[in-house]
């Protein structure tokens, strides 16, 4: 099959054809369809996170089909039937973090497209467990976003409780889902981009941002919680002097700048500041039945698997509206 592999820190994605690999004990062999690509993508070719397997195929954000199913597989997986697979690919099970409704922080997780080869290629497997079914109505380059910006999306704004105004710091493929979600539930949104994108934030207000501005710009009104996707330390500081009292402010990216040094009275007044980190699958379900009532659409740009360098390119320069998307069309 074709894939696109990462070998090492600073070199560009290399085009190959490897073994196809063969479902295990407890796997689905899917035929990729869709995989999109994420900055979690990004920080791994550039050593931020420094732990993949190599050579590695990259994407957690999987739509495929069941093109085949190991030993052990629940019945309910049929040929042809469309699932997603994300960013946790498989937990320990035993631990007191997965025993305890914590599963995301298994010291043992394994993640797809870092431990776990993902879906930079023609054909994938995954742990059957951790699939979700993709709800109708999406089509697949629609869906595969949804498997990490929406889900890990999703989490970090759950911890934002029930915030009226929220801030959202880096207006890319989480935040554009998000912000239908919370609308569809009454928040108000305040979106900020990169000072002067003028376009992110044209594109925030389409969205149903009621406001919408360079991260450098106050908010007409203090925010009741914020969450920072950006891989921006300084933004900590810069959200937090937007939040009022007793609000959350949720950094929801995998990896982050260093924070600078900030004056205890940001934080002072019950101030929290959290990190989200990966899914548990029950984050998955419910945002697999949310999504759809909420009639999130996601905006996206697709390109060929071969190119998946420019795509990763594009997300790199901000110059992805929504998400990027590989599409795989044609199977051997
Ligand atoms: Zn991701
Ligand atoms: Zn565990």
């Amino acid at each position: 099959m074709l894939a696109m592999l990462f070998d090492r820190v600073g070199e560009p994605l290399r085009e190959a054809t490897v073994e196809t690999p063969r479902p295990g004990p407890g796997q689905v062999l899917l035929a990729v369809r869709a995989c999109a690509v994420c900055r979690t993508d990004l920080h791994v070719i550039d050593g931020d996170l420094t732990r993949p397997k190599l050579p590695l195929i990259l994407g957690h954000e999987i739509v495929g089909a069941v093109e085949a199913v190991g030993d052990g597989v629940d019945t309910s997986f049929k040929p042809g039937e469309r699932v997603g697979v994300p960013w946790l690919g498989w937990t320990c099970g035993a631990c007191d973090y997965c025993t305890s409704g914590r599963e995301n922080l298994c010291d043992q997780a394994r993640f797809t497209g870092y431990d776990l080869d993902g879906g930079y290629a023609e054909y994938a497997v995954a742990d059957a467990r951790y699939c979700f079914p993709i709800p109708e109505g999406y089509a697949d380059v629609q869906a595969a976003p949804l498997l990490c910006a929406g889900l890990i999306g999703y989490r970090s704004y759950r911890m934002t409780g029930d915030a009226e105004r929220l801030g959202i710091y880096g207006f890319g493929g989480a935040a554009h889902i998000i912000t239908q979600v919370a609308r569809h539930q009454g928040r108000r949104i305040f979106a900020f981009t990169k000072p002067g994108d003028v376009e992110g934030q044209d594109f925030a207000r389409e969205l149903g941002a009621e406001w919408a501005g360079g991260s450098d710009e106050t908010p007409p009104e203090d925010l009741d919680a914020a969450i920072i996707f950006a891989p921006v330390g300084s933004l900590l500081p810069t959200a937090l002097r937007c939040t009022r009292k007793g609000g959350t402010v949720v950094c929801g990216g995998i990896h982050m700048s260093e924070i600078p040094a900030f004056p205890y009275e940001l934080l002072w007044g019950e101030r929290a500041v959290r990190s989200v980190a990966n899914l548990t699958r029950r984050d998955g379900e419910e945002f697999f039945r949310v999504a759809p009532q909420a009639g999130v659409r996601t905006e996206i740009q697709s390109y060929p698997l071969e190119s998946a360098n420019r795509a990763l390119d594009d997300l790199r320069d901000g110059n992805v509206r929504g998400a990027a998307v590989l599409v795989i069309d044609v199977h051997p």
